[in-house]
């Protein structure tokens, strides 16, 4: 598969610094910051800092150590969050993924008793 990483999303456009975010950690591969239309209590980007448009892009052809910075920054921000009592992790991917930001993410949601997401 061929994957095309478009520069002017809004992602690289906060990664380049051009658009302000509420940071939660950042680290040398990866940003978290808070989603601007939260769903929940907690509600947690996690991106990595690469020009990646999705998790299989990203899964693909990130390095192991843009891999492993990336898991880290999500265990940071499980650390740093509200999420003791568990919450989701979903990555939207595509057009049949409903994926708005073609910029790999991770949510993070929680902070409150989620509902049943099946498919
Ligand atoms: P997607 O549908 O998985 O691509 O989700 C994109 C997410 O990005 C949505 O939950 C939006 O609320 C969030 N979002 C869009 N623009 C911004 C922003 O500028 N800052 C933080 N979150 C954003």
């Amino acid at each position: 598969m061929d994957y095309i990483y478009d520069d002017q999303n809004i992602f690289a456009k906060i990664l380049r610094g051009e658009i302000p975010n509420t940071t939660v950690y950042e680290n040398e591969h990866a940003l978290a910051f808070k989603d601007i239309n939260p769903a929940a209590p907690v509600h947690v980007l996690v991106i990595p800092k690469g020009a990646y448009v999705s998790l299989d892009h990203f899964a693909r052809d990130a390095s192991p150590a843009e891999q492993v910075g990336f898991l880290q920054a999500v265990a940071e921000v499980c650390r740093l969050s509200d999420v003791e009592e568990g919450f989701r992790a979903i990555s939207n991917t595509r057009t049949h993924g409903v994926q708005d930001v073609p910029h790999y993410h991770m949510h993070i949601i929680g902070g409150k008793q989620l509902g049943r997401m099946m498919p």
